[in-house]
């Protein structure tokens, strides 16, 4: 009984002969293919933790400010919020000091212990 499934090329799909375990017509397939494989962005466990922390960060400036464009915080209820200030995505300085960002949302410091969150310009300029 005719049970083989048709073999192909993980590359170029071509059907393969010869060895059973082969998965590629050849190394010049193999090597396209891994170097396809290496151009899709996967992120290290490291860089996920910052991009989690980025996002809650964004989060708690999100449930703070809610749907205004700027309201004036205690910096602790940032932090009651599990808010770390070691993480943002950028800076932008501007008229009434420079502002840290998360993502879209970022705050400016008003003293020591009080901070003004603000929505970013959707006219933002990124390189
Ligand atoms: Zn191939």
């Amino acid at each position: 009984m005719e049970t083989s499934l048709k073999r192909v090329c993980r590359f170029c799909g071509d059907p393969l002969r010869g060895r059973t375990d082969k998965a590629f017509c050849d190394g010049r397939c193999r090597n396209q293919y891994h170097n396809r494989k290496q151009k899709v962005p996967v992120l290290s466990e490291s860089a996920k933790r910052v991009q989690r922390q980025l996002i809650k960060n964004r989060r708690v400036l999100q449930e703070l400010l809610r749907d205004r464009s700027r309201c004036l915080v205690e910096r602790d209820q940032l932090l009651l919020r599990g808010f770390s200030f070691d993480f943002f995505s950028h800076c932008r300085s501007g008229r009434g000091g420079a502002v840290v960002f998360c993502l879209d949302l970022g705050y400016r410091k008003k003293s020591a212990r009080k901070l003004e969150i603000v929505r970013q310009p959707e006219t933002i300029s990124v390189l």
